[in-house]
Order: C-alpha cells, then sequence, then structure tokens
C-alpha cells in the first residue's frame, strides 16, 4: 500500500485545507474533527506520510513515535481533559474492518462527556 499524498489530512498539513488547530510542533498536528461525534472531538496526526498505525510503526523513526505519543496526552492535557481531569477516550480506525476513512494516521480523542460504550 502506497500513501495518498492527495488525502484530505495531507491537504490541511500543506495548507491547502484550513482546520481548527489545537496543537502543532514539528512532529504532530492536532485539530478539531469537522464531524465531532461527542462533545470534545480532536485528531492528532503524525506530520509524516503515514498510513495507519501498522505503517508507522513500521517506518517512522524513533523520534517521530515518541512525539507522536507525548503529544496526545498533551492535547488532552490543552482540552483539559486528560485523567488528573476528566479523561477521555482514545481511539485510532485502522483500514477496512477497522472503517478507517481517511488514509493518514490519526487518533481520535474523544471527551467532554460520559463516552459510553467501547464499541457499538
Ligand atoms: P476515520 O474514519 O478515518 O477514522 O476518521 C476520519 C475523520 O476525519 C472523521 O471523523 C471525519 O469527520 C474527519 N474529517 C474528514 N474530513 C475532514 C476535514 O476536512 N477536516 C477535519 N477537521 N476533519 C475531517
Amino acid at each position: 500500500m502506497t500513501y495518498d499524498k492527495n488525502n484530505i489530512f495531507a491537504k490541511i498539513l500543506r495548507g491547502e485545507i484550513p482546520c481548527k488547530k489545537v496543537y502543532e510542533n514539528d512532529y504532530v498536528l492536532s485539530f478539531y474533527d469537522i464531524n465531532p461525534q461527542k462533545k470534545i472531538h480532536v485528531l492528532v496526526i503524525p506530520k509524516g506520510p503515514y498510513i495507519d498505525l501498522d505503517h508507522f510503526n513500521k517506518n517512522a523513526s524513533d523520534k517521530e513515535i515518541i512525539e507522536f505519543n507525548k503529544a496526545i496526552s498533551h492535547v488532552s492535557k490543552l482540552l483539559n481533559i486528560s485523567n488528573e481531569e476528566r479523561g477521555y477516550r482514545l481511539l485510532s480506525n485502522i483500514g477496512t474492518d477497522g472503517g478507517q476513512e481517511v488514509p493518514h494516521l490519526h487518533y481520535h480523542i474523544f471527551g467532554g462527556e460520559k463516552i459510553g460504550k467501547m464499541v457499538s
């Protein structure tokens, strides 16, 4: 599988499509989901061209992997939903059965209210 440079998140990263930014550094971008499923619904993506978590873990540098993981906790703090505050759900859809629509690795962060059943 090859990375599709024209996927919507690649366009957001290139600044061709706007987003409502939560956080950005050299390795990651975090922004609000355009179609929120919960009171807080934010996405965290690596800046590198990775399709999903498997592709990322196989091809990304250790620094990219560490920074991506750390960014999730940092964003949860910025949103005031870390486990010290209210808690949140972290979700990554992978491939066809996982229901992944955008082929650029992303974690969904859901919070701001009780998230409910783990899988529906
Ligand atoms: P997936 O189903 O791939 O895990 O999730 C893709 C997510 O990207 C969906 O929750 C969808 O609402 C969000 N999304 C799709 N297009 C855009 C966009 O142009 N901007 C933003 N902010 N989110 C998007």
